[in-house]
C-alpha cells in the first residue's frame, strides 16, 4: 500500500462507483436556485407560510446538556481551571452598540431554524444574534475541552470566546445546537478578550455556508452581527497593533464536542465523565450503536476514523486547507468546525499553507490526511481507559485502516473529478496521479483545472482548443500533457454509454466553480470593514449555487485568474 503522504501528492489507487456529494440532475440554466437542494427547498416552500414570525414564539432548551453532565460550581466569567464538569454556565457580555446585521444566512434561517427571514430584521434578533439578550429557555454554557495544539498537550483551552446557547430542535426533528463566537469572556478565555473581529468572522459565516453547498460536512452559520466595540489586533504578530471592531457570529452543528472534549477528561483522570460523555455522543449521534453493545467505545471509534478519512479525503477533493488541524478542532461527528486562517489552495501545490502563523508547514494541504491520523491517535489515547486491553489492540488496527479507507475514498473522489465510470483502478490512479503531476509543474489552478475538464467538449480536448479556458492552457503548457491526454480521451472512449453531455453534467455537479478564495474574501472584508456588506452578500449568494455558472460572478471575475493581488493576501491566527 502506498503511503498516506505518496497518495496525497500523486493521488490514489482502487475504487467503485461514486455518489456525486451534491446531486445536481439536471441543471439546463444558470438559475441560482438550481442545486443540489431544490427538492429540499421546495418541500420546504410548501409550509413557508407556518414559519415563526415572532421571536418570542422561538426558543432553545439546555435541559439536555445541563441534566445529562455536572455543570461547574463556580459562576462568573473569570479565567480559572475547572474540573470534573463538561460545560460551565457563562453569561455573554453585551457588544458595544450601534450593531448592524451584517449578514444572514436564509437557508439557515428557514431552513433549520423555522423562522421568517422578516424576524431577522427585528433589534430583537439582533440583540438575540450578538448576545445582548438570552433566547428564550437560554442557559447559556461554555464547554470545557483540552486538546494537542501544534502536535503538543496544550492543556485546558475550553470555549474561550464561545457561548452555546442551547438545543433547538426543529420541525424535521432535527436537534441543533446554537453557539455564538465572540461573545465575551468566559472561565476558559485565558489571555483572550473573547471577542472575535469582523475579518474572521466574515469568514466564518461565508465559508461554513460555502462549505455546505460544496456537500462538505461542517457547522452552520445563521447571521453576522458587528459592532462598533473596539478589539484590539496584532494580525501579523510583528508588532502592528490595530483597532478592529467586534463581531458575533451565531453559528450551528449537531454537535460542538471535539476530540479535545474527551482528551481533557481522560487526561484528567475523570473515568468516570469520560465514559458519560462518550455515552451521550453515542446516544444522541451514533444511534446506530447500540448502548448496551460491549464493543460500543470501538464501534464508536471506528465510525470516528471511518468518517474523519471521509471528511479530510472531502476536503482534499475541493482543495481546502482547514489551517489549523489541532485536536480541538477536530470534531467527533466529523465535520468541519471552527474556521480560522484557512484557505482554497489555487495553484496546485501540497505544500499550500494557508495560515501565515504556521512557519513548520505542519498544516499544509498535503498534510492533512497524516494529520488526521495524528489526531485519531490521540483521540484512541483518550479512549484508552475505557477500553480492555484486548478492546485497545482492536483499535490500534482499526487505525491502521485508515489510510485504506482515506486512499479509497479519495480516488472515488477523484475519479468523479475526471468524470470516470467503472473499476478501471489502477489505470484511473495512475491517470490521476499523472494530472496532478503536470498540475504541479504548471502551477495549474486546482479548481478552475477540473472545472474547465468538466465544461470542454471531446472535440475541444481532441484538438486541444482551450480557447478562454485559461487553467486548461496553463496546464497544456506541460511538456507530456499530450500522452496525459490521450490516456484520458482513450478512457472516456471506453465509457460507451454515455454521451459528452452526461460526462460533463456529471463533472460539473462535482467540480465547483467558485470557492471562496482567500483574495474573494479580503475584498469582502475590506468593504464590510466600511460597513458595505454588499459583496459579503454576494459571494454568499454566489457560493450557494458553487457548481452552477452565474452571470454576476462572472463579472466579478471569480472564475478568472485570480488578481496579482491575491498573492499578497495573508491570513494569520489572529481573528
Ligand atoms: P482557535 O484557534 O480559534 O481554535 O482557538 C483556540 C483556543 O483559544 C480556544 O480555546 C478558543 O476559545 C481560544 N481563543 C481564541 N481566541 C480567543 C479570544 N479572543 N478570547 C478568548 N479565547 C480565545
Ligand atoms: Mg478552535
Amino acid at each position: 500500500m502506498c503511503t498516506i503522504h505518496s497518495v496525497l501528492v500523486f493521488a490514489v489507487v482502487a475504487a467503485t462507483s461514486f455518489p456525486p456529494a451534491h446531486v445536481l440532475e439536471s441543471c439546463p440554466s444558470a438559475d441560482h436556485d438550481c442545486h443540489g437542494h431544490d427538492t429540499f427547498k421546495s418541500r420546504w416552500n410548501m409550509s413557508a407560510s407556518n414559519l415563526i414570525k415572532d421571536l418570542d414564539q422561538f426558543s432553545v432548551s439546555c435541559k439536555k446538556l445541563i441534566e445529562s453532565f455536572p455543570v461547574d460550581e463556580v459562576d462568573g466569567n473569570f479565567v480559572r481551571t475547572v474540573k470534573n464538569c463538561i460545560f460551565s454556565k457563562s453569561i455573554p457580555t453585551p457588544l458595544k452598540g450601534p450593531l448592524r446585521l451584517a449578514a444572514v444566512s436564509k437557508d439557515v434561517i428557514e431552513g433549520i431554524l423555522d423562522l421568517d427571514l422578516a424576524a431577522t430584521q427585528s433589534d430583537d434578533f439582533l440583540n438575540y444574534a450578538s448576545g445582548n439578550r438570552l433566547l428564550q429557555g437560554s442557559v447559556p454554557l461554555a464547554h470545557r475541552y483540552g486538546g494537542h495544539q501544534f502536535g503538543y498537550w496544550a492543556g485546558q483551552l475550553g470555549d474561550g470566546r464561545a457561548h452555546s446557547l442551547g438545543q433547538y430542535t426543529n420541525r424535521k426533528g432535527e436537534v441543533w445546537e446554537l453557539q455564538l463566537k465572540g461573545s465575551g469572556k468566559t472561565p476558559y478565555s485565558r489571555s483572550g478578550d473573547g471577542r472575535a473581529v469582523i475579518r474572521s468572522s466574515v469568514r466564518e459565516f461565508l465559508c461554513s455556508e460555502a462549505m455546505f453547498s460544496l456537500g462538505v460536512p461542517t457547522s452552520r452559520a445563521a447571521s453576522l452581527v458587528v459592532s462598533e466595540e473596539p478589539v484590539f489586533r496584532d494580525q501579523f504578530y510583528n508588532g502592528n497593533m490595530k483597532t478592529e471592531r467586534g463581531a458575533v457570529v451565531l453559528r450551528l452543528a449537531k454537535s460542538w464536542f471535539r476530540i479535545g472534549s474527551l482528551e481533557i477528561l481522560s487526561q484528567s483522570g475523570e473515568v468516570d465523565l469520560l465514559r458519560k460523555l462518550l455515552d451521550f455522543v453515542i446516544k444522541e449521534h451514533f444511534t446506530s450503536i447500540d448502548s448496551d453493545e460491549p464493543d460500543k467505545y470501538l464501534v464508536f471509534y471506528s465510525t470516528v476514523v471511518n468518517e474523519t478519512a471521509h471528511l479530510i479525503a472531502h476536503w482534499m477533493s475541493v482543495g481546502f486547507a482547514h489551517g489549523v488541524c489541532n485536536t480541538d478542532n477536530f470534531s467527533l461527528l466529523s465535520i468541519t468546525i471552527d474556521y480560522g486562517p484557512f484557505g482554497f489552495m489555487e495553484s496546485y501545490n501540497p505544500d499550500f499553507v494557508p495560515n501565515t502563523s504556521d512557519d513548520a508547514g505542519r498544516y499544509r494541504i498535503g498534510a492533512q490526511a497524516d494529520v488526521g491520523l495524528f489526531n485519531l491517535e490521540k483521540l484512541l489515547v483518550a479512549l484508552n481507559p475505557v477500553l480492555s486491553r484486548k478492546q485497545q489492540r482492536e483499535a490500534k488496527m482499526i487505525l491502521k485502516g485508515y489510510g485504506e479507507i482515506y486512499q479509497f475514498r479519495i480516488q472515488q473522489l477523484f475519479k468523479a473529478k475526471l468524470g470516470l465510470l467503472g473499476e478501471e483502478e489502477e489505470d484511473d490512479g495512475y491517470l490521476i496521479a499523472f494530472l496532478l503531476k503536470m498540475m504541479e509543474d504548471t502551477r495549474s489552478d486546482f479548481t478552475m483545472t477540473f472545472r474547465q475538464l468538466s465544461e470542454v467538449s471531446d472535440q475541444q480536448l481532441h484538438h486541444w482548443n482551450f480557447t478562454q479556458m485559461w487553467a486548461l492552457e496553463d496546464l497544456s503548457s506541460h511538456e507530456l500533457f499530450s500522452d496525459w491526454l490521450n490516456l484520458y480521451l482513450l478512457r472516456l472512449s471506453r465509457q460507451q454509454n454515455e454521451g459528452e453531455v452526461d460526462r460533463q453534467n456529471r463533472m460539473k455537479n462535482v467540480n465547483p466553480r467558485y470557492v471562496l478564495r482567500n483574495w474573494m474574501a479580503e475584498s469582502a472584508i475590506r468593504k464590510a470593514e466600511n460597513n458595505d456588506f454588499s459583496e459579503v452578500e454576494l459571494l454568499h449568494r454566489i457560493l450557494s449555487s458553487p457548481f452552477v455558472t452565474q452571470e454576476t460572478a462572472e463579472e466579478a471575475g471569480y472564475a478568472a485568474r485570480p488578481p496579482q493581488w491575491a498573492r499578497r493576501v495573508k491570513v494569520s491566527c489572529s481573528s
